[in-house]
């Protein structure tokens, strides 16, 4: 796994026909100004504080951050390098938001970012669900570049393309924007 602040650093695969770039959305192409680090933090402690079972605690907390997200526009992590993705391989789109395809297609078009291949999965493993995603592809797929900002999301995908015998390149993205999560 490599650790990265641009789409540019993504290391170029000769063989562009076989290969799918599989980007996660929030905090690797897109972020909000003010759901910092610490917005987070302190969100969780009260959620979890009045909350009494996991569930409800976190179900409360994806609420509080819709609503927070609500009424502000998206801004592109790296703009450029994203086109240069776009522009150069075959690309989806992989993230953990539930049924929120209104608001994100808003936000794809707010960015400019055609709104195609977006794959909803909830807190479903990526690697497991990424596995089946790939059965569907029109053209077969050898080699997988996976870039996403959390960590477990990342060892998952790796471990699941391993279990598949497909070469992967994962990327942790961590942009230059300080202070978010
Ligand atoms: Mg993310």
């Amino acid at each position: 796994m490599n650790k990265i602040k641009s789409f540019f650093e993504v290391a170029e695969v000769e063989d562009k026909d076989g290969t799918l770039v599989v980007l996660d959305i929030d905090d690797t192409i897109l972020y909000y100004d003010g759901v910092t680090r610490q917005w987070w933090r302190d969100t969780s402690n009260e959620v979890f504080q009045s909350c009494y079972t996991f569930y409800s605690a976190a179900s409360e907390l994806n609420k509080r951050w819709e609503t927070e997200i609500a009424n502000k526009s998206p801004l592109h992590t790296d703009e450029e390098g994203l086109r240069n993705l776009l522009a150069t391989y075959r690309c989806i789109f992989l993230t953990a938001r539930a049924e929120m395809e209104v608001q994100t297609q808003k936000e794809f078009k707010h960015l400019g970012i055609p709104f195609k291949s977006v794959y909803f999965c909830g807190d479903e493993n990526k690697g497991t669900v990424l596995s089946e995603i790939l059965l569907q592809q029109e053209r077969e797929v050898e080699h997988v570049i996976f870039i996403d900002d959390k960590m477990h999301n990342c060892d998952n995908v790796e471990e699941a393309m391993k279990r598949k015998g497909i070469r992967c390149n994962i990327y942790l993205f961590e942009h230059n924007v300080a202070d978010i999560v």
